[in-house]
């Protein structure tokens, strides 16, 4: 396992590269943000977005896909600050926090009409349940949803804009060619790992028939040109930061987890549903990083962190495995959590996991005396 020399993120994190000056591509995507990116033009051809989306919008301008956290905040503040006509739209998780839903209430408040898409419960059971056996990721379905609804919303209510947050390929790691990528659609998805290279269709079968799996459908392909449909991402426009969009919809009247992080570093990002915990945790096992690594990576591009700093706090914050939230997601698919350890342990990925002395460890892992 090789870590980038510059931030945390181990060359095991899908899509990093890192190249041979050491360096990873999410840190060159960022010193590109920095210097390459002429922001000023980007902000122009967002306007002329806006201007089209206005011309073309029936009812609605655009839709905003939401969840409640401080992204989803930020997102609407800044549709509103250009006057569109904002329709957002959420997949309801089956496992909404608290703060979660108060965040989302806030977040219609600020001016906007809103539709809680609800999956019935058990399909999504079902599906969930068999993602966590197949792939290791009872997150996969619920990543299905959020890109699927908001654009079949779209295309039901003819609205030609769909407006995402921050642009995963550019700031999470993606190639050069993929940072230039502004559409959210077919193609794009292809690309991205979220869903681990399959489609809808690889999980259609008798137990998950597709008339129960509309939800999780993308529109067909030429739906997008018929109908005009862009898909955009807000960061691609705007230089996206967590401090920005957090400060931006504190102002808004968005609340942070008072209770401290979920997961990762900060009390302010995965906040609004106990599933994405644990869809995290699944990268300890297979890749051998936690969502502190991104977190923290983050903070050391911005140079708001050290190196060593961001070493020792992962040394100080463990592997944050989240016993509650596996709890709770074991109890809504109706399996034993003896059960869910058994499944995770097959996706201990031994390219990265060594035992010794009976116990699993990572080689050269980046903490060195850590406890195994
Ligand atoms: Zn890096």
């Amino acid at each position: 396992m090789k870590y980038c020399k510059k931030c945390v993120i181990p060359d095991t994190r899908p899509g990093i590269a890192i190249g041979s000056d050491g360096i990873c591509s999410a840190c060159k995507g960022h010193e590109e943000k920095k210097r390459d990116i002429d922001w000023n033009k980007r902000r122009k051809d967002f306007e002329e977005i806006v201007k089209e989306a206005k011309k073309l919008g029936k009812s609605y301008d655009c839709i905003i896909p939401v969840s409640g956290g401080k992204d989803s905040t930020w997102q609407v503040v800044k549709c509103l600050e250009y006057d569109l006509h904002v329709l957002a739209v959420t997949w309801k998780t089956p496992l909404r926090s608290k703060v979660g839903q108060e965040n989302l209430n806030n977040l219609i408040s600020l001016g906007v009409d809103h539709i809680d898409y609800t999956i019935n419960p058990e399909v999504e059971k079902r599906f969930i349940y068999k993602a966590l056996t197949r792939v290791g990721d009872p997150g996969l379905p619920m990543h299905m949803a959020i890109y699927a609804i908001p654009l079949r919303v779209a295309a039901a209510f003819d609205v030609p804009l769909v407006v995402w947050g921050e642009s995963p390929h550019m700031e999470y790691g993606g190639t050069a060619e993929d940072r230039k990528l502004n559409q959210l659609n077919h193609d794009w998805l292809k690309r991205h790992q979220i869903l681990q290279g399959t489609s809808i269709t690889d999980w259609i079968d008798g137990d998950l028939p597709k008339k129960d799996m509309i939800a999780f459908h993308l529109p067909d392909e030429q739906i997008f040109q018929e109908r005009q449909i862009s898909s955009i991402f807000l960061g691609y426009y705007f230089p996206w930061d967590v401090e920005e969009s957090l400060r931006v919809s504190l102002a808004h009247g968005f609340q942070v987890r008072e209770e401290g992080p979920k997961v990762g570093y900060y009390n302010y990002v995965d906040i609004d549903c106990d599933i994405i915990a644990i869809h995290h945790y699944f990268k300890w096992l297979k890749f051998g990083f936690t969502r502190l690594f991104d977190n923290l990576s983050i903070e050391i591009r911005n140079d708001r962190m050290t190196r060593a700093e961001a070493i020792d706090i992962i040394a100080r914050m463990k592997e944050q495995t989240p016993y509650g939230d596996i709890s709770k997601l074991c109890s809504f698919v109706g399996i034993q959590e003896s059960h869910f350890w058994e499944i995770a342990e097959r996706f201990r990925n031994p390219a990265v996991w060594s035992l010794k002395n009976g116990k699993w460890i990572i080689p050269g892992f980046i903490v060195p005396d850590w406890e195994w």
